[in-house]
């Protein structure tokens, strides 16, 4: 029961025994005694029920209180627009294959269709997610001004926060850490639980070369489409698989297809920051390297977060890309730094 409704049912009721009493007390005195112990029988079990009323109303406060893990100041409100989900083919079995993404940005852009249909089969998560001992309670580690869904930094600073999704894979996901290492770029990793366990050892080279590693579920599944509890298992598989491979608590976390719908309370409130981004390379469309770099070229600014992808498919094109963006935009003066360190949260959990 909310507000208003409370609130109206509550007056009615003490008017109720106003009008009992008075008409017991005031009008008929002389009633007989009968009579006047029905009415105050009557008038003590409105009493009664709108304690209980009271008190139910005030736990059921409290408790939404608690979940509601308001954000900051309360005009805080969330990225603009919420990234558009569209139905994607419902294809079974096969969970990373291209990468699809596209969220919304922060400010009006054109939108890019594309949207493949990728898809999930998973399995029974739900064991995954009461248990979990970590899962405690993240709620409060973020920063004030933080909003749930991060597309961008500030523009204060000329930097920039390259973002690869879908690994580690075997393949190319190395390539890049070799070019980032020799370009002495730090990126942030969104990974997939299944493939950290496929390639643990690539999961620990993105850690041990400076890079934040980051949650992007178990195995790519559209999270609006799961329910609450199946949503937590695939954050939380992923996060016991990362921490057993790398010792790493994840508090960073992108749903695949940037897919946030009605879900963003959910995810923040098991402890992530959603990161999404304002820069769609499409390099999951397979263009050529030039076209990958052009399509940064054009957008980039202060404070973006840029999306590539080291796996989940054939990623010679962003390897090929990578040199040659990393190269201008440094020529262009950006510098490079992680997702955390652009929007100043913290990577990992306590
Ligand atoms: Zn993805």
């Amino acid at each position: 029961m909310r507000g208003d409704t409370y609130v109206t049912l509550k007056y009615m009721n003490i008017l109720f025994v106003l009008h009992y009493l008075y008409c017991g007390i005031i009008l008929f005195p002389e009633e007989s005694e009968r009579m006047n112990r029905k009415l105050w029988g009557f008038s003590l079990f409105l009493v009664i029920f709108i304690g209980v009323i009271w008190m139910w109303n005030g736990s059921t406060d409290a408790q939404e209180e608690k979940s509601a893990f308001s954000p900051k100041s309360s005009e805080q409100k969330q990225a603009p627009s919420q990234p558009i989900e569209k139905k994607r083919g419902q294809a079974s079995s096969k969970p990373v294959e291209q990468p699809e993404e596209k969220p919304k940005k922060t400010p009006p852009e054109k939108k890019e269709t594309q949207e493949p249909a990728k898809d999930k089969q998973q399995p029974s998560d739900k064991a995954d997610s009461p248990d979990d001992p970590d899962q405690v309670d993240h709620s409060n580690d973020r920063s004030a001004s933080t909003p749930r869904v991060v597309y961008q930094g500030p523009s204060t600073s000329k930097q920039v926060a390259i973002t690869f999704d879908d690994g580690p894979d075997g393949k190319y996901t190395p390539q890049i850490l070799d070019i980032l290492q020799q370009k002495q770029v730090a990126a942030t990793f969104f990974v997939i639980g299944q493939e950290v366990r496929k390639h643990p050892a690539v999961a620990k080279r993105i850690v041990n070369e400076n890079h934040i590693i980051a949650n992007h579920t178990w195995d790519h599944s559209y999270l609006p489409k799961l329910s609450e509890s199946r949503i937590i298992g695939e954050l939380n598989r992923n996060y016991r698989e990362v921490y057993k491979t790398t010792g790493k608590k994840m508090s960073l976390m992108r749903p695949p297809y940037g897919a946030t719908k009605g879900i963003e309370k959910n995810l923040y409130q098991q402890g992530y920051q959603i990161i999404n981004w304002d820069i769609d390379s499409r390099d999951w469309t397979m263009p050529s390297p030039v076209t990958i770099q052009q399509k940064v070229f054009a957008h980039v600014k202060s404070g973006s977060i840029i999306l590539l992808h080291s796996g989940g498919g054939d990623r010679s094109r962003t390897v090929r890309a990578l040199p040659g963006l990393i190269d201008k935009l440094r020529n262009q003066g950006y510098q490079f730094t992680t997702v955390d360190r652009l929007i100043g949260v913290s990577p990992y959990r306590e």
